[in-house]
């Protein structure tokens, strides 16, 4: 059954009930959601998408929080997704206790959901760009989402972003785990937090190193490597800073940056949607007798998918007008 068309009102009047099942039901992936976005997607494309990554621990929720801080001081409405790739919990007891310990649970102008990984290969991405289309919808005008920089699904999730911020900590290898995730290709601004504790300083000195062997195509936009302490909410002030000037000068970039993202999300919904056909039309046995002829050496996989191919082409299924 679609979303009653209120739904889609409450979240556009920003109602934090209907946005939050309104993510509940990005999340589950239905026809619901398909519905939901297909309303919503007009009064989207005004929140700044800004993307926070990190290795577990190197301070990203504590960041976040005084960010939130800073841009409520603004007295700009936000909304945070936290990407946990790890956790078996979404919006469920880890992000209570996440809201609790913030201390901005009260405020209606800060929306906070987690988001957890359902197994699916690129599921994470498709309904966190989802969830933030929620956000947007209903007035959000910053959108911060934090992800653990380690798996691709989650540093695509960043790249995407208007504004990539990678979090580092001192000691612990951080430096190089980063550029082992290809994390280091992604930032438009480094950030090297835990800036109170010994080691800080040779961890800006290592990142500097390698932005430095960083293939240039960012134009003339030098990635700042700035210092935090996310505990007493030193140094996040300036980052703020430069997050705004990264947007000024990204401006004109923006729109060829969203339209690269689009573009991704266009060819892995229609990826998807073509499975989905080629599942229904060729389940009359069609894709099981081409299975057992390639199992049987009858006939070789290439030739198999041109002709299975060509057959669910020719066919339609019952929801292709969905
Ligand atoms: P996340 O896993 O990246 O989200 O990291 P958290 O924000 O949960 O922080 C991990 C731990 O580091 C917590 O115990 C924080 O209190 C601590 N932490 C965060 N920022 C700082 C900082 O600037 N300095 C110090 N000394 N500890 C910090």
């Amino acid at each position: 059954m679609p979303p009653d068309r209120s739904l889609a009102d409450r979240v556009i009047a920003g109602d934090p009930r209907a946005v939050a099942r309104a993510i509940s039901l990005v999340e589950a992936e239905g026809p619901e959601a398909a519905s939901l976005v297909r309303r919503l997607f007009g009064q989207t494309g005004r929140a700044t998408l800004i993307g926070v990554t990190g290795a577990p621990g190197t301070g990203k929720s504590t960041l976040v929080d005084r960010l939130i801080g800073v841009i409520r001081r603004n007295e700009r409405r936000v909304g945070v997704l936290a990407v946990d790739p790890t956790s078996p919990f979404s919006g469920g007891a880890m992000l209570g206790d996440r809201v609790r310990m913030s201390g901005h649970g009260a405020d209606p102008g800060v929306f906070i959901r987690s988001m957890a990984t359902r197994g699916q290969l690129g599921g994470l991405s498709r309904t966190t760009a989802d969830a933030a289309i929620v956000l947007d919808a209903a007035g959000m005008e910053v959108v911060l989402v934090e992800t653990v920089g380690v798996g691709q699904d989650e540093v695509e999730i960043a790249a995407t972003a208007d504004v990539t911020i990678v979090l580092l900590a001192p000691g612990g290898g951080d430096e190089l785990q980063a550029l082992k995730a290809g994390v280091m290709e992604i930032g438009d601004l480094f950030v090297v937090n835990k800036a109170d504790l010994p080691g800080a300083d040779r961890a800006v000195q290592a990142v500097a190193a390698s932005l430095a062997l960083r293939e240039p195509g960012r134009g003339d936009w030098q990635p700042p490597v700035l210092r935090t302490a996310a505990v007493s909410g030193s140094g996040v002030d300036e980052l703020w800073r430069e997050i705004e000037r990264f947007v000024d000068w990204s401006a004109l970039r923006r729109r060829t940056r969203r339209r690269t993202r689009e573009g991704a999300r266009l060819r892995d919904l229609l990826a998807r949607r073509f499975l989905r056909h080629v599942d229904e039309v060729l389940a009359d046995g069609t894709f099981a007798r081409a299975v057992d002829a390639v199992s049987a050496r009858e006939l070789d996989p290439y030739s198999a998918v041109a002709d299975l191919m060509e057959q669910a082409i020719s066919r339609r299924s019952g929801s292709d007008r969905q």
